[in-house]
C-alpha cells in the first residue's frame, strides 16, 4: 500500500496536532478483528473503530448486502416516496426494540440523530397546544454530537467553547462521576441516586410549563465511562413522569449490543420516551443513525391541526444502501447470537480490565459490558499527555485503544474471543508499565 503524496489539505476532525504528520497511523484494511496499517502491521482492533463495529470488520453478509443493494438501487428519495428496505428496516428495528417504541426516523449520524431527536420533543409539545415547552436539559460530561443541538446540551466545555451563543434555554444537570469517584470501587452502587433530583431543582426554578426534555447518555461514552449509580436513570424517568416531560436516552454508543443487551435502556430497565442510535446500527459500513420514539409522539403529530407538522429529513434520510447494511446487521446479531456471545465472554472481560489495578499511574478502572475506562493519573500541568503516550505506544505494539483525557477507553467489537483480551490486556500492561 501506498501513502498518501500529501497529508497537508485534509482537515482532520479534532485533531490539531503536528505530532500526528510527523507519525502517521495509516490504515489501509481491516478483517474480523483486526486492521492492517500502511506498514503491513495488524493492528488488534480494541475500540470497534470508533465504538461502531460490533459484528467486526468486513463481515460478508454486511459487505454483500451493501454491495447487492449499490447495485440495484443507489438512491431513492424517502420525501412523499420511499423503497421496501426502508420500510422493511423500520419493522425489524421495532422487533429488534422489543416493540417499546411505535416509530423510527432515520439520519445519517448521531449528530443527526440528537438534533432530530430534540426537534422532535418541541414540535411534539408544539402539536399538542403546549408550545411554552422549550426548554432543554443535558447533563455535565454529556457528549451528543457536533451538531448546534447536540454540542448545546453537550456538557463538554471545550468541544462548546469556540462556538456560542448555542441553543437558548438549555441547562445541564451536574453529572453524578466527579461526587462518585470512588463509589463503585467502595462497592457503593446506590450512593448517589438523589443527584437525579437535581432535576426536580429545575423544574421548580422554572416550572415544568416550560420543559421540553432532558436528554442523557445512559452510560457517558465519550467522556470516559462513566457508569451511572443504581437507580439514578429510573430516578429520572419518574421526575420526567411526573412533570410531562419527554426522556431521551442518547444511545449512540450502548446501542447494539455494547452493554450485552440491545441497548441501555434493556440493561437498566428504563424506558425512554425516545432514543438516538447510529454507530453499530450499520456495523460502522455506511453512516446512519436513527430516532426511535414512542407511538404516542408520533400520534400527537397525526393528532395535530392542520399546519402542525415536523418539518424535518434529510436528503439521505434512509438511504437505501444504509437500509441494506442495517438489515444486514440485525441478521448478523440474530444469526451470529452477537447478544449471546457478547454476554458469555463478559465476565473474561471484566476479569482483564480489573487484572490492570495496581499497575502504574492507574487511578480508576470501570467496566459495563464489553466496554472498559481506564484511568491514568495526569501528568502534573500536561492534562492528556499520559494517555495519548499510551495510545501511541499501544498502536506502535499492535493495538488500537482510544483516549479521552486522561482515561482510556476500550470497546472492542463483541465478536472478540479470549485470544484477543488476552492480546490486547496483554499488550496494554506492557504499555502501562513503561510510560513516562
Ligand atoms: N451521541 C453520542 C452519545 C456519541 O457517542 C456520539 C459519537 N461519539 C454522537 C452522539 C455523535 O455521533 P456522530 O459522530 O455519528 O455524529
Amino acid at each position: 500500500e501506498s501513502r498518501p503524496q500529501s497529508m497537508s489539505a485534509f482537515w482532520m476532525p479534532f485533531t490539531n496536532n503536528r505530532d500526528f504528520k510527523a507519525n502517521p497511523r495509516l490504515l489501509v484494511s481491516a478483517e474480523g478483528m483486526y486492521y492492517k496499517d500502511v506498514d503491513g502491521n495488524q493492528v488488534l482492533d480494541g475500540t470497534a473503530g470508533l465504538w461502531c463495529v460490533p459484528c467486526g470488520h468486513g463481515q460478508p453478509k454486511i459487505v454483500g448486502a451493501v454491495r447487492e443493494m449499490i447495485g440495484q438501487l443507489d438512491f431513492a428519495p424517502t420525501f412523499q416516496m420511499g423503497h421496501p428496505a426502508a420500510f422493511d428496516l423500520a419493522e425489524r428495528l421495532m422487533d429488534y426494540t422489543g416493540h417499546k417504541f411505535g416509530h423510527v426516523f432515520y439520519t445519517n449520524s448521531g449528530s443527526e440523530a440528537v438534533d432530530t431527536a430534540l426537534k422532535i420533543a418541541l414540535a411534539y409539545h408544539k402539536a399538542r397546544g403546549e408550545g411554552s415547552r422549550t426548554r432543554l436539559i443535558g447533563r455535565e460530561r454529556g457528549y451528543h454530537g457536533v451538531g448546534f443541538g447536540g454540542l448545546s446540551v453537550g456538557g463538554i466545555g471545550p468541544n462548546r467553547k469556540s462556538f456560542g451563543p448555542l441553543l437558548p434555554g438549555v441547562d445541564h444537570l451536574p453529572h453524578t462521576h466527579d461526587l462518585l469517584k470512588n463509589a463503585f470501587s467502595r462497592g457503593e452502587p446506590d450512593f448517589g441516586v438523589e443527584l437525579a433530583d437535581e432535576l426536580e431543582r429545575l423544574v421548580t426554578l422554572h416550572d415544568a410549563s416550560t420543559i421540553a426534555a432532558v436528554i442523557i447518555e445512559p452510560v457517558s461514552g465519550s467522556t470516559g465511562v462513566l457508569v451511572p449509580p443504581k437507580g439514578y436513570l429510573k430516578r429520572l424517568r419518574e421526575i420526567c413522569d411526573k412533570h410531562g416531560i419527554l426522556l431521551i436516552f442518547d444511545e449512540v454508543i450502548t446501542g447494539f449490543g455494547r452493554l450485552t443487551t440491545p441497548f441501555a435502556t434493556d440493561y437498566f430497565d428504563v424506558e425512554p420516551d425516545m432514543m438516538t442510535t447510529a454507530k453499530g446500527l450499520t456495523n460502522g459500513v455506511i453512516p446512519m443513525g436513527a430516532v426511535f420514539s414512542r407511538r404516542f409522539i408520533h400520534d400527537a403529530f397525526m393528532e395535530a391541526p392542520a399546519g402542525i407538522e415536523l418539518f424535518h429529513g434529510y436528503t439521505y434520510s434512509g438511504h437505501p444502501v444504509a437500509c441494506a447494511a442495517a438489515l444486514a446487521t440485525l441478521e448478523v446479531f440474530k444469526e451470529q447470537q452477537i447478544l449471546d456471545h457478547a454476554k458469555a465472554i463478559q465476565p473474561y472481560w471484566e476479569d482483564a480490565v480489573h487484572s490492570l489495578k495496581g499497575l502504574p499511574h492507574v487511578i480508576d478502572l470501570r467496566t459495563i459490558g464489553l466496554v472498559a475506562g481506564i484511568e491514568l493519573e495526569p501528568i502534573a500541568g500536561k492534562p492528556g499527555a499520559r494517555a495519548y503516550q499510551a495510545f501511541k505506544k499501544a498502536f506502535a505494539e499492535g493495538i488500537l485503544i482510544r483516549t479521552t483525557g486522561d482515561i482510556i477507553a476500550l470497546s472492542p467489537p463483541l465478536v472478540l474471543e479470549k485470544q484477543h483480551i488476552d492480546e490486547l490486556f496483554g499488550k496494554l500492561t506492557g504499555v502501562l508499565n513503561n510510560l513516562d
